[in-house]
Order: C-alpha cells, then sequence, then structure tokens
C-alpha cells in the first residue's frame, strides 16, 4: 500500500506530516511511501532526507497522491480555487486521509469528503484516555503552544524576567498571568517560571489548581459553587453570573500583570472573552498579550490574526499558528503522533488497513466512510 506525504499551504502552516524517522517506521510496516517533493522544507527536513530514509518523491500534489491508499496531512485539505488549490478534487476516490480535520471550523468540507467516498479521520477528535497519549496532536502541539507563547511575550516585552540583583541596581521580576491551565497554559507556567517570572494562573476547571501550584504558580479562585468542567476533561460554557465574577478577578489581576498569556478555549464554541478592552487600559504601559485562543475567535478584545496590535500602551499579540513557529519540533512530535495513529489501524500481518470502528479512538476521529457522513456529532448537520 502506499502513503502520501503533502506539502502544507494552508496559511501559516510550516509543519509536515512525516518526519524522517517516521518514513523509515512506514516502509518497515510494508508501506510505499510518496512524499511531495518540498514538503518538510519548512520544518528543515529536505527531499533528499525523505530520499535516504526511503521515500519517492513526487513532483507535486497530484502526483504524490493519484495511486495512495493513504494520505497524511497537517491541515485539512484546500478545496477550491479561491483557497489556491482544489486539492480535495485531486485525491483519489476511497483514500484513507488522516490529518487535523478542523471540525469544529469547517464541518461542511466533510460533505467532500463523503462524495469523494474518502475515509477521512479527524485527530484532534481522539479521546483524551491514556491509551490515546501517544497519538494526542492537541497535546503535543499545544505544549509546544505554551513554550512559544512565553517566548514570543518575551520578545515583545521592554523588559526581563528574572528579578536581576546587579551593581547597577535591581530589576524586578515580571509578573505574568496565565488564563486557561491546560496542556498550553500548564507548559507557558513552567516556561515562565523557568526564565524566572512570578506567575499566577486561572482556570474554570477545579482540577488545574493542584497542576498549577506543583509548577511553582499561584492560582486564582472565583468563588462559585458552579462546577468548569464540561464532557471529556474540557471546560464548559459558565453562567453569566460566573463570568461576571471572574471578570472582576481577572481585571484585578491583569491589572497586576506585565504579562497576560491567554489560552482559554471551550470545544465546538467561540473562545470566552476574558480580557476586555478596559482591563487593557488599565494594564501598564509596555505590558504584553498573548491570546492564544485567536484562531478561535480570541480571548481578548481587540487581538487580531497573525498581527500585534497596540491599545493604551499595551502590545497585544494574535500569531497564528504558534507550533508554526517552532515547525522542526512541532513536525517531528505531529509526525509521531500520526504514525502511532496509523499503526493502530494497520494489520501488520496482512499490511493492509484493518479499520475496527469498534475501537474507542478510531470511532471517535472517524469522520467521514463509504461515502456518508458517520461521526455522530457531525452527521446530522
Ligand atoms: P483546551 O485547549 O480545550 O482549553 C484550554 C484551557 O482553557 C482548559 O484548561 C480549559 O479549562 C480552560 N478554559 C476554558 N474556558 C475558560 C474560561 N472561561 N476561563 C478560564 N479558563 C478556561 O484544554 P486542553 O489543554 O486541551 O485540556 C483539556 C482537558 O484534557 C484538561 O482537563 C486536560 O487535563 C485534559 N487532558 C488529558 C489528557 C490525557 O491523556 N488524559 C491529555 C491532555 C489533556
Amino acid at each position: 500500500m502506499k502513503v502520501a506525504i503533502v506539502k502544507e499551504r494552508s496559511p501559516y502552516e510550516m509543519r509536515v506530516a512525516a518526519s524522517v524517522e517516521t518514513v523509515k517506521k512506514m516502509i518497515a510496516l510494508g508501506l510505499e511511501v510518496i512524499v511531495e517533493k518540498g514538503a518538510g522544507i519548512a520544518s528543515a527536513i529536505r527531499d533528499e532526507d525523505y530520499k535516504n530514509a526511503g521515500a519517492t518523491l513526487a513532483k507535486d500534489f497530484a502526483a504524490a497522491v493519484q495511486k495512495a491508499d493513504i494520505v497524511l496531512k497537517v491541515q485539512r485539505p484546500l478545496s477550491s480555487k479561491e483557497e489556491g488549490i482544489d486539492e480535495v478534487s485531486l485525491l483519489p476516490q476511497e483514500v484513507t486521509m488522516i490529518a487535523m480535520l478542523a471540525p469544529y471550523n469547517t464541518p461542511e468540507q466533510f460533505k467532500n469528503y463523503a462524495s469523494r467516498k474518502i475515509t477521512a479521520f479527524s485527530l484532534e477528535l481522539a479521546p483524551r484516555i491514556t491509551r490515546a497519549q501517544s497519538m494526542d496532536v492537541l497535546s503535543s502541539q499545544s505544549n509546544l503552544s505554551g513554550y512559544r507563547a512565553v517566548i514570543e511575550a518575551s520578545n515583545l516585552f521592554g523588559r526581563v524576567f528574572p528579578m536581576m540583583m546587579t551593581a547597577a541596581g535591581t530589576v524586578p521580576p515580571a509578573r505574568i498571568l496565565i488564563l486557561g491551565a491546560g496542556v498550553a497554559g500548564l507548559q507557558a507556567i513552567a516556561t515562565a517560571r523557568r526564565l524566572g517570572a512570578i506567575v499566577s494562573a486561572f482556570d474554570v476547571r477545579a482540577a488545574a489548581k493542584e497542576q498549577v501550584e506543583s509548577l511553582g504558580a499561584t492560582f486564582i479562585s472565583v468563588e462559585s459553587e458552579e462546577k468548569g468542567e464540561g464532557t471529556g476533561g474540557y471546560a464548559k460554557e459558565m453562567s453569566a453570573d460566573y463570568q461576571k465574577r471572574q471578570a472582576e478577578k481577572i481585571h484585578e489581576a491583569v491589572q497586576k500583570s506585565d504579562i497576560v498569556i491567554t489560552t482559554a478555549l471551550i470545544p465546538g464554541k467561540p473562545a470566552p472573552r476574558l480580557v476586555t478592552d478596559s482591563m487593557v487600559r488599565d494594564m501598564k504601559e509596555g505590558s504584553v498579550i498573548v491570546d492564544m485562543a485567536v484562531e478561535a475567535g480570541g480571548n481578548v478584545e481587540g487581538s487580531a490574526l497573525a498581527q500585534v496590535t497596540e491599545k493604551h500602551g499595551v502590545k497585544i499579540c494574535g500569531y497564528a499558528n504558534l507550533p508554526s513557529r517552532i515547525a522542526r519540533d512541532a513536525s517531528a512530535l505531529y509526525a509521531r503522533n500520526i504514525f502511532n495513529f496509523l499503526n493502530l489501524l494497520w494489520d501488520k500481518e496482512q499490511k493492509k488497513l484493518n479499520i475496527n470502528l469498534e475501537d474507542d479512538i478510531i470511532k471517535a476521529t472517524a469522520i467521514t466512510q463509504k461515502g456518508k457522513i458517520i461521526h455522530p456529532q457531525f452527521a446530522s448537520k
């Protein structure tokens, strides 16, 4: 069977779905690997590296996928001339495609996959269970994003993070507030702490308190009986009363902070608005905000996709696709995640795909099969 790795053409995307290591592993499984020329270049993987690992190079997208049984991607395939290329119509009928298909942002694409009889898997939907950890693309990429957000903040901040006592005087430490203490937020806390900042953090999930404190940060609590946990360990949308109390707490904390990093997301919903313009106004001149939720609508009023804007003397960073800004590591980890998922679909004896829809991970990620949208959450839409 043939597996194709293609160049990503979505805006701001620098990652690739296979590394030299995973190409070798796929060949060891008995797969023939075809890589589109230039697919890895933005992640510092040269065509020759893939070739030396045993892959065949293809001159463009169409040539790479035309005989493929499996296509591995980072982002969903583009689907119209307006997007630059209609990749979906170039995919062979009945191909198996594994990627991050942005199920909540672009579910309308699923009809296209069904009409081409594509068996499509969206890795973001993998359950957060122990067995799925090695395939958990949200964790591998959010972890790197959390790190990168702190680096971006430090780059925009005109001061240092640690306290410095020098012959020329003492520099006070930076105070950093992290809103949302999931995978990205916890890594942001750890990174900011490593750089010597004083860190506090907030999350609606009570379970986050212990994790935040174990990293040496202060947890900010909102007094309320309401639970922030929704299904699958994710957060839910909070009541108006809770949001009001939360806004007061956040306003207080934002005023005392030099840097705010926001990571709050609710699956399938717009990102909660946590930092308003009046809070930004009350921050000190020269403060920095990084809105990591900008692609989901933003946690911060005034953040703009892929831009650094300045409001009331505060820089608001809305860089898109933070993992792509550290593409080598992001690709290496993503490639392992996608390989581990492929391995789950692979019958090692028969050397062919064996898609067992009874398996919890496969069932949760399968979007289309045999011309139908089979995922219960999206089938009716
Ligand atoms: P996420 O990216 O969906 O959201 C980021 C954070 O924002 C979450 O911690 C969420 O609680 C928080 N948030 C949402 N609304 C908020 C609000 N109004 N104010 C403040 N914070 C808000 O989350 P994630 O990083 O993907 O983690 C989701 C869950 O999955 C967590 O419970 C995490 O511990 C769990 N998880 C489990 C595994 C596993 O394999 N067992 C792996 C990774 C994550």
